[in-house]
């Protein structure tokens, strides 16, 4: 028997924390001859004592019989792997030592796969280096267990592995992560990405829709076109024919992730705005608004692009969508701790977010990690951590200037008091709150105060704002 352990992958391009599912776990189910059974690390945590505080270690269990599993598995396949560390509002990915004293009680042959099992490593927290454990256990240490990046293998694997959806444990609020393309188009990518080392290929159009039909089929009604570094690489005409075709199977949910500001143009954001559904975000790997840092960490996007990128999202999509969040906005990314940062690198970066507050434009949101030094990436090279361990004190006061300055304001003006939003899912407790949110790529995260019964949908009306969310009482 095979058992696939999903331990949560996070990368610049694809996402695997529930209540998103990979395209890992389903390509390797598709590739399996038997049947196979998926679970997550949370079934092998102990979990914490009861509080008033949701688990989320161990809130996304399957309905499997784990003694069963631990019992008749003959192969682990232990997918695992961050390369972009962020916070998760109901989930928490392994890490190599926790899934390595997890899987002592497996008395099979075990395989690493995903990020992990790469030449970069993995690390939960941002700001460190790639965490160092003997990876002994394991048979097997293999990036890509299917042994191949050739979408004319892949296509198959994608279709057939659609059927393990019915076992992650959002089903069926599962949003499937979905695959156009896989690594990087510009040939050098930046200082600390992971993605460039996987070479270019896009993967055939109709291959995605026969995945996307048959996800479909088994009840997955969430999509997110998210495993690619540009969604905005390809021509109009091609984004244009893939997204008229999904939308034909009438998806509650379908958005975009990445996509690089140089690439944006008006007639393709009209395209995402007409075929996508609203709440949707474009999300900009800005890292920085320091011309030094820019150059010396090559990245792919100068603040006049950005800027103009984010009119153009603006102008046609910032309009509300029926579930109360505007169509399509952009996101953007920051990362502290890249080469040749300095006091400079804050100073710009605020004052190119002020400007767009001043322009009235609008964004959904801003991210801000401390970056890792995965080796094999220029960055690990060249500087490894060095500026991290120069410039920490100051990241609380430039991160939180960001939140008081920009974050709130913005939020303000994104989701005024009384503005109704719909079909949130109640998801976790802290005390006597529950918080809350929509199904899709970055959503709005809003606190109630009282306590809701979990996992069900619910209408919103906002009532006031907080740094990063938003309070609102149920309707
Ligand atoms: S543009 Fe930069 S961050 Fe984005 S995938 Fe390419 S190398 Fe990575």
């Amino acid at each position: 028997m095979y058992t696939i352990l999903d331990c949560y992958t996070d990368e610049p391009a694809g996402l695997g924390v529930p209540p998103y599912i990979g395209t890992y776990p389903r390509y390797i189910a598709g590739a399996l001859k038997e049947k196979v059974n998926y679970i997550t690390i949370d079934d092998l945590r102990t979990p914490h004592k009861p509080s008033l505080k949701t688990d989320i270690t161990t809130y996304n269990k399957t309905n499997h019989n784990i003694q069963d599993i631990i019992k008749n598995t003959k192969e682990l396949i232990v997918i695992a792997g961050i390369h972009t560390p962020g916070k998760y509002l109901s989930a928490v990915p392994g890490t190599l030592k926790e899934i390595t004293e997890l899987i002592k009680q497996f008395r099979c042959r075990k395989i690493l796969t995903g990020p992990a099992g790469s030449i970069h490593g993995s690390r939960l927290e941002g700001g460190k280096l790639a965490e160092k454990v003997n990876l002994d256990i394991f048979d097997e240490i293999e990036e890509n267990y299917l042994d191949t990046n050739n979408y004319s293998k892949i296509k198959d694997f994608a279709v057939k592995g659609a059927e393990i959806i019915k076992q992650h444990p959002s089903f069926p609020n599962t949003i499937a992560e979905i695959e156009t393309a896989r690594g990087c188009p510009r040939k050098k990518g930046c200082s600390f990405c992971t993605e460039p080392t996987k070479g270019l290929i896009k993967r055939d159009q109709k291959d995605i829709i026969k995945e996307i039909q048959a996800l479909s089929k088994e009840g997955i009604k969430h999509f997110r076109l998210g495993k690619q570094s540009d969604f905005f690489a390809p021509t109009a005409k091609e984004i244009e024919s893939l997204l008229k075709e999904i939308s034909k199977l009438k998806p509650k949910t379908l958005h975009i992730d990445n996509i690089n500001p140089a690439s944006v143009t008006e007639e393709k954001t009209k395209i995402i705005v007409k075929y996508c559904t609203e709440g949707n975000v474009a999300a900009f790997g800005v890292e920085s608004f320091d011309k030094d840092v820019i150059k010396a960490n090559n990245l792919n996007s100068d603040p006049e692009t950005t800027l103009k990128a984010i009119r153009i999202l603006n102008k046609f999509g910032a309009e509300k969508g029926k579930n109360g969040m505007p169509k399509l906005l952009p996101g953007i990314n920051i990362l502290f701790g890249l080469k040749d940062e300095s006091k400079q690198t804050h100073e710009a970066n605020m004052h190119y977010l002020k400007k767009i507050l001043e322009e009235n434009l609008l964004i959904r949101r801003i991210n801000i990690r401390q970056v890792v030094a995965y080796p094999n990436t220029p960055l690990y090279e060249q500087c490894k951590n060095k500026f991290i361990k120069k410039n920490k004190k100051y990241y609380w006061k430039w991160r939180n200037q960001i939140r008081q300055e920009i974050d709130l304001p913005m939020l303000k003006k994104l989701a005024p008091k009384d503005t109704i939003l719909k079909d949130l899912i109640t998801e976790i407790h802290d005390g006597n709150t529950t918080f809350c949110r929509q199904l899709g790529t970055y959503p709005l995260i809003v606190g109630i105060k009282e306590r809701l019964e979990l996992k069900k949908k619910i209408d919103v009306k906002i009532t006031g704002h907080m740094l990063r969310s938003l309070i609102g009482g149920k309707i």
